[in-house]
């Protein structure tokens, strides 16, 4: 068993940008800038956000945070994303989800501009994506396709079932590895809560991505030897020896499934560090095509 080292793959990643971004400050040309909005205080949301300015301060990004509180009106939101849409010096927006309940998600994340929208996330750059076109791609599946092909892992012919649907997640990574691409090639099964036999197709599975937000769900007698499996899950699980009074948990069990597979990401160090390098790269991608 290897294991899938996010980390690792996502410092190469950077490593790589940060050289690019000070060839162009040597060229005298733009420098990414990434906006990043947060609303409300979820904890989970605030280290996210954090991280990804992080990542931008580590390749030499230019970053902006926006902050409102969680009660801000809809109406105020959307001025600010036109606002930042309009911004010339602004290469890419990203608006951290979920979004209190008083406003609807799609309505900010249609309001992006598409040429700006780095996580991927808005219906122009699904249709693209769906259609093979150059896009953004949503962050998170476009990192595990990153880690796949950082590591080599033969895609072309095989299996996978992607567990979940969501439009960030368990779509997006299903078309991908569907495409005529490598990585990609895959035939794919893509399951959700109504999924009758999710156990046999799991075992079925070349390649698991498992994308559904329920600690450990997926276990060692629903794996066949030698398959890959990649474990997008973060929950936070009570945990009162620790300072943060939780720990991070993914949606597989880890301990007793690694022994079964190929290859297969830890929780954390595994998607997580992936998605950020992914966004990480759409922004860079961003500037290049605006400048
Ligand atoms: P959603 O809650 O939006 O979607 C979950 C999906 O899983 C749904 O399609 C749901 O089915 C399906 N599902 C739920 N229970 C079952 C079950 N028992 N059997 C089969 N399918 C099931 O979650 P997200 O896609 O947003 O996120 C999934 C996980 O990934 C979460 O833990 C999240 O925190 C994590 N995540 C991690 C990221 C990273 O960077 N590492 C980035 C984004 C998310 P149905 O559609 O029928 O309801």
């Amino acid at each position: 068993m290897e294991i899938l080292d996010g980390k690792k793959a996502a410092q190469a990643i950077k490593d790589e940008l940060k050289m690019e971004v000070a060839q162009l400050a040597v060229e005298g040309k733009k420098i990414p800038h990434l906006a990043a909005i947060l609303v409300g205080n979820n904890g989970a949301s605030e280290t996210y956000v954090a991280a990804k300015v992080k990542a931008c301060d580590e390749v030499g990004f230019k970053s902006t945070l926006v902050r409102f509180e969680a009660d801000i009106p809809s109406v105020k939101l959307l001025e600010k994303v036109q606002e930042l849409n309009n911004d010339p010096d602004v290469d890419g927006i990203l608006v951290q989800l979920p979004l209190p309940k008083h406003i609807r998600e799609s309505d900010v994340i249609d309001a992006i501009d598409p040429d700006k929208d780095v996580d991927g996330f808005h219906p122009v750059n699904i249709g693209k994506m769906l259609q093979g076109l150059p896009s953004f791609v949503p962050a998170t599946p476009h990192g595990i396709m990153l880690l796949l092909e950082h590591f080599k892992v033969e895609t072309k012919g095989k299996h996978a079932v992607v567990v979940g649907r969501s439009n960030i997640v368990g779509r997006p990574m299903s078309i991908l590895l569907s495409s005529n691409s490598n990585p990609g090639n895959c035939t794919v099964t893509i399951c959700h809560s109504h999924t009758k036999n999710l156990k046999e197709l799991c075992l079925q599975a070349d390649i698991i991505v498992a994308a559904l937000g329920k600690p450990e769900f997926v276990t060692a007698d629903m794996v066949k030897d030698g398959a890959v499996v990649v474990d997008v899950g973060i929950t936070r699980v009570e945990d009162s020896s620790r300072k943060t009074g939780f720990k991070l948990k993914g949606d597989v069990h880890f301990e007793s499934v690694a022994p079964k597979c190929s290859w297969i990401t830890p929780v954390p160090g595994g998607v997580g560090p992936m998605t950020i390098a992914a966004l990480m790269k759409n922004t860079f991608v961003s500037c290049k095509l605006k400048n």
